[in-house]
């Protein structure tokens, strides 16, 4: 996996080794959120966040959609 690189899901900012990105696996009923870890971030499913302020994005959509 030497230079995978990985992309903001909101931003589009890619970056190879974002040891400060979120990670944040849901389904229609439940969203987790993670520390980076290699293993979050490869796992089926996840979604990549360059910080925190774009994993907010992403929970409120989430929760708007949720709800209505
Ligand atoms: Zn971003």
């Amino acid at each position: 996996m030497i230079g995978h690189e990985y992309r903001c899901d909101i931003c589009g900012e890619d970056n190879d080794n974002p040891t400060r990105w979120i990670v944040i696996r849901c389904d229609s009923s439940q969203l987790t959120i993670y520390k980076w870890t290699k293993e979050a971030a490869d796992a089926p499913g996840a979604r990549h966040y360059c910080g925190e302020a774009h994993a907010q994005v992403y929970v409120s959509r989430w929760l708007e959609a949720a709800c209505s």
